[in-house]
This record gives C-alpha cells, structure tokens and sequence, in this order.
C-alpha cells in the first residue's frame, strides 16, 4: 500500500526542472577523468575498487544493475578469498554477517530431511581429519556468506575510502590508444550515454561479459551444457537438520533427480529459515514447468514434508557452462572474474577466484598509476590467473561429474530407481557388500570437492613478476595436490601462514605483517645487511619486516620451520601476498644485498628506466596520485 501524499505538499511542476546532466567526473590537469574505470560491481569489481581506492587511486566502478546481486548466488567464502578481506581490513565486517566456520559443517546425502540418510561427509574442513591442516593453513577460516551480504560490504568500503560508484550505469563499449582507454556509458536513468577518459579499465561485468566479447578475448570450452532450476523459499526446517547442521544437503529421490549430479538439493540461506532447493532438468525438453503447484511439490519431495507450506521467493534457471579465456588482457584493458571463467558452483570456487582475480590485479594496476612499476607488471595479470581460471573451471565441471559413483546403487530397471537400488545397498550380501564398498569410495572422491584445501591455497604463479629461485628444481608434491596445502616460500607461491607475536603479545599473521598495499622486504634478525640496503634504497613501495625484532617475533617458531631459507636469506612478498623473489643464501654485505634488492625489484616490476626527479629532500617523485596507504588496522585476534 502506497502512503499517501500530505494535502499541504503542492505537486511538483516537473516541467519547471532543468533536464537532468550527468557531470560527475572532472578532468584534471592530465586530461583523465578517473585512473580506473571498473565494469561491474559483483564480488571482482567489488574487491578490485575497494583495493584501489585504498591504494589511493582514483577509481570509478558502475555496475547496469539498481544495486547489488538479487539472488544467493555465491556463499562459500574460502580461505583464501577471507584473507585478502582482511587484508583489506574487511574480515571481521564479513564474520558478522557469515555462518560461521563450524555450522557449515557436514555434507548429508539423504533420501529427504525426513527420509533415510545414506551417507555424510565432514566438509569444508571442519571434520576430524582435516580441521588442524585448515587451521595451520591461515589466520583466517572459511565462511559462509551469500552474495547479496558480501557485495554490500565491498562497495560500503569501496564509497567510503573514496571510489565514485554507480548504479544503473551500462557500459557500451570503449576505445583505447597508446595512453588511455575511452569508455561509452549510458545512464540507465536519463538515457543519457557519456563518455569517461582512463588510463585503465578493468571488465569485470560477469559471465556474459560484454567486454570479453568486443575484445575478442580467446576462449575455450562450451557454455550451457546442463540447466539447473534454483527455488529459493522460506521455511523453518529446523526441527530437521539442527542436529545435524550442514548448509548442503543433497537428496536421491527418484522424483527430484535428473541430469550430470542426479540429485536434489536442499542448499541452507540463513540457517534453517531460508532455503534453496536445485535439481537438474532436461534441456533438450525445454524450459521446466516453475509454477507454484510443481515447485511447492518437490520442495514437500526433497524435504519429505508433505504438509510443508513453503514460501517461494524466487525461482530461477541457471545453465552449466565450461568455458575459459586463454588470455584476459589486452593493451590497457584487463579482464577477470566469472567474464573469463565460467563454470558452475560445485567446489564454490566462483566468487572466491574472481576476487582474487581482482586482488592480483589492483596493485599492479594502482603501482602503474603511481609510475612504481611498467607495463610488463600489468601484463604479468594474464600470465598468472588465466592457468587458475582453466584449472578451477575444470576442476567444477568434474566435481559434478565425481556425483556419478554416489548414485551407482541406483537400480536403473526399477520404476523407483532409489528405493529400489536402497534395498539391494542395504542387503546382507555380497552384491550389497559390493555396492557400499563402491559407494564409500564414491564419498572419499567428493573431498576433492568439499575438503580441497590444494586447491583453494596451492596456486603457483608462472610470470616476469616472478623470479624464480635458481637453486630449486621442480617442486614436488608428496601429497594430493588438490586435498592438501603445501605451504612454501618458493617464488610463486603463497607466503606461507605462521603464527608471530605482536608488541601487544597478541599473535598476529605473517600475512598481518605483509601487503596491505605494499611490497615487503622479509628477512630475519641477521639479516641486517637487507635491512640496511632497503633503507638505502628508500622506495615509497617498500617495507622492510624482520622477523625476530619487536612487532613481530617467532617465539613459536613457526616461521623458523616454514621459511625454507638462512635467517639471513630474503623473501621479497608482494602487495597480494604472493613471494615474487628470494634469496636463499647468508647475505652479510649491505652492497651485495643492494644490488640484489635493486635488480630484483626492477625485474619484478618492471620498473622504468627513467626514474622520478628526486625531491628537495632528495626523494623520487612518483606519480601526484602517490597517496598513502589507508587501511583500517585488523584486530589480529578474531581467529588466534
Ligand atoms: C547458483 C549459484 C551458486 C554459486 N555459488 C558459489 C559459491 O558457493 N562460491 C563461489 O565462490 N561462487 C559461487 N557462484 C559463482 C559466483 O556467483 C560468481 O562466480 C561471481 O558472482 C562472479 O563474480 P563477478 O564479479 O566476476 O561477476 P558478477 O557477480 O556476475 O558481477 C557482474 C557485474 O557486472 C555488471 N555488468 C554486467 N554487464 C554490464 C554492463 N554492460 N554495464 C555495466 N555493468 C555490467 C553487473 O551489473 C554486475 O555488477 C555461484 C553462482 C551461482 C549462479
């Protein structure tokens, strides 16, 4: 019901009123409007404004839609994605609104909430064997946080620490030449279309990415190789599952299963009120029938309720695609997130890939605009995540295939396959000893999807930003490359978790003590001649740790065992988190370990040959844009 207007408020003359302008840029003085014009607000583009408006530089991110996500969409948040949020000083905002760790839980394979259980599966790390590689993994643990709460959150930050964002705004299409890229909006509002000048835009505008397309991106893979009809509803299941709490319940129910997974799901929103149910339909039969009847129906069929009032909230069909770039840039374009990798959601690996697309790309972005670096850092992007988009849209598409040994005691010849295949599974012979066999073994498969720390933790990156370290062979790989971190300070790899001790005597992360927008110089307590030789070198860019001196001492000896090189060797760890060099040999020379420092630097970054004039205090002038770096300190103690 509308409220109605108050008598004494005259009609506004509409007439009366200047048509409406859209003038919210101003061009300085170096003919850009902004340094970064960012195309889409989803989980990429909202990491990719907030890290470059808290690296300072000017950025503007419009998305075509009113406002954020208006589905789930996605929800695991893995580790990797949690620790660039707190990184960005946004971690503890996320554990308040996320379920946490410990209720995501098991994954049950039941024939409905009421119904027989079949199978369960410790998942996500929290189950008795894998709960101490999670926690050594991180300072931060997984959590459950649907989209239309995560996206708020990123663009909160982004507006505050200074993006321009704009809602209703479509992109149609840019130019670009050897010093910026224009870019053609139209204002959804006014129907006005405007142009924006940048040094740099980034596509981030999802899986029909308009960009991707005009740039010719090259892509392998087929899009829409199944379809999937999501519900979601509300209704209070919690006398079904809150002594057994998961968020992913899965359901054998011959009326509630077609297709690649063959099951019905029961995905929990907000533990146990709002719900998703998903099950697979026939594409070559068309669209399902969503009417309220059907949907209501088979959500009473995989709950097992038929009294069941559900609410409907939404429905929606969604397809399966198997698609990858091979390439996300081109010249002063760069493109991430679900533009260049799409897949489905098994393993949960969308969003948590795309914000780390645009967490790898921000400082590399934000170190150009500065002048800190040169173009051949900016092209390293592509180098190093289009092998994680390949890898993570195979690794999807097969976790939905791996549902096919779960199902094999089905009996196929049966009018009621699962109840059917249910009585010779659960029969005193040897067929049935056969079949759980299989069916166990079908279970130990899924960690790969639901307990695949190797995947989420283990990337290696390959590029000119990485040096690799001459004394090193091949890496090996003793354990499941996909189930278990393996934690290394070889360059490309993650910097390695360990627990240190603050001035406060607090612990706090070595991932607590590095980024935060910035390279870090890491050695130890005799690796003074580093230190030194940074000092020198005075970079804006450049901070030095050592660990061992107060504010961040190893009284556990964490890092001692990780560090995998002399205490007067060096790590130098980029702004993302990711080690870019290392030397792993005593330095006690403060020349050497200058001339070290300094060539590898220019390697990484390629760093110009015509450095800034120096100031009157004899320090390099990068870019005006060169601002400090402003993120709110993260209280270390959340997960210690
Ligand atoms: C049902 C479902 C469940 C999922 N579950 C998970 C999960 O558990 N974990 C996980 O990690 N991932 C999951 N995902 C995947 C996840 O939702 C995506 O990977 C993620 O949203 C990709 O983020 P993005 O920023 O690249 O793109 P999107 O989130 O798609 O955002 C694209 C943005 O671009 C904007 N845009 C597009 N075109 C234009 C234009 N022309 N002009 C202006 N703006 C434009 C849009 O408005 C939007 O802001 C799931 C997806 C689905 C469908």
């Amino acid at each position: 019901m509308s409220t109605p207007v108050p008598e004494d408020v005259p009609a506004v003359e509409a007439d009366g009123y200047p048509a409406p302008m859209f003038e919210p840029f101003h061009t300085d003085e170096d003919g850009f409007d902004t340094d970064v014009v960012i195309v889409g607000l989803g989980p990429a583009g909202g990491i990719a404004a907030t890290a470059l408006a808290t690296y300072g530089v000017r950025v503007h991110a419009a998305t075509v839609f009113p406002w954020v996500a208006n589905g789930p969409r996605a929800h695991i948040t893995n580790q990797r994605a949690v620790e660039v949020l707190r990184d960005l000083g946004l971690e503890d905002t996320a554990r308040q609104q996320a379920t946490p760790w410990d209720q995501m839980g098991d994954t049950l394979f039941t024939t409905s909430l009421t119904g027989e259980e079949i199978v369960r599966l410790q998942t996500w790390g929290t189950g008795d064997l894998r709960y101490g590689d999670y926690l050594k993994g991180s300072p931060c643990t997984m959590l459950d946080l649907p989209q239309p709460q995560m996206e708020p959150i990123l663009l909160d930050a982004a507006a505050s620490r200074g993006a321009v964002l704009s809602f209703n705004t479509e992109y149609l299409d840019h130019t670009q030449d050897a010093d910026g890229v224009t870019v053609t909006f139209r204002d959804g509002r006014t129907g006005q279309v405007f142009t924006q000048r940048a040094r740099y835009l980034l596509g981030f505008d999802g899986a029909r990415s308009r960009i991707v397309e005009q740039l010719a991106l090259p892509l392998e893979g087929e899009l829409a190789r199944a379809g999937t009809a999501y519900i979601r509803f509300k209704a209070n299941l919690t006398q079904y599952v809150e002594h057994r709490p998961s968020i992913l319940y899965w359901i054998f129910n011959s009326h509630a299963g077609f297709g690649e997974i063959g099951m019905g799901l029961l995905r929990a929103i907000r533990p146990w009120e709002e719900w998703i149910a998903g099950w697979g339909f026939d594409m070559a039969a068309g669209e399902p029938d969503l009417s309220d009847d059907k949907v209501i129906d088979q959500i009473r069929t995989l709950v097992g309720d038929p009294d069941l009032e559900p609410e409907i909230l939404t429905k929606s069909l969604w397809y399966v695609n198997q698609q990858h770039a091979t390439r996300y840039s081109e010249g002063r374009v760069f493109c991430g997130g679900d533009a260049v990798h799409r897949h489905p959601p098994s393993s949960g690996l969308g969003s948590n890939t795309s914000m780390q697309d645009a967490f790898n790309l921000a400082w590399k972005v934000a170190f150009a605009v500065k002048g800190y670096a040169g173009p051949g850092l900016l092209e390293s992007y592509s180098d190093e995540r289009a092998p994680v988009g390949k890898q993570i849209v195979a690794r999807a598409n097969q976790s939905r295939k791996d549902y096919a040994g779960l199902r094999e005691w089905f009996d196929h010849d049966s009018e009621d396959p699962v109840t059917a295949g249910l009585t010779k599974l659960k029969a005193p012979t040897a067929e049935g000893e056969a079949l759980r066999s299989r069916l166990y073994e079908a279970l130990e498969l899924k960690n790969t999807e639901f307990n695949a720390h190797g995947i989420e933790l283990n990337q290696r990156y390959t590029s000119a930003a990485v040096l690799p370290d001459e004394t090193l062979g091949e890496e090996e790989w003793p354990h499941h490359p996909e189930l278990y971190l393996q934690a290394t300070t070889r360059p490309g790899a993650k910097l390695p978790h360990a627990w240190l001790v603050g001035t406060d005597g607090r612990r706090i992360s070595t991932l607590d003590v590095t980024g935060k927008g910035q390279m870090t110089l890491l050695t130890g307590i005799a690796g003074a001649a580093w230190k030194d030789a940074a000092a020198k070198l005075e970079l804006p860019f450049l901070k030095t740790v050592v660990i061992g001196e107060p504010g961040a001492t190893d009284p556990y000896g964490y890092w001692q065992q990780v560090r995998d090189i002399p205490e007067a060797g060096a790590l130098i760890v980029r702004p993302d988190g990711y080690i870019a060099w290392r030397h792993n040999a005593e330095v006690w020379d403060i020349d050497e370990a200058t001339t070290l420092l300094e060539t590898a630097l220019d390697a990484v970054l390629d760093r110009p040959e015509d450095r800034p004039p120096h100031d009157q205090q004899g320090r390099q002038q990068y870019s005006t844009r060169s601002v400090d770096i402003t993120v709110p300190s993260h209280a270390p103690t959340a997960t210690a």
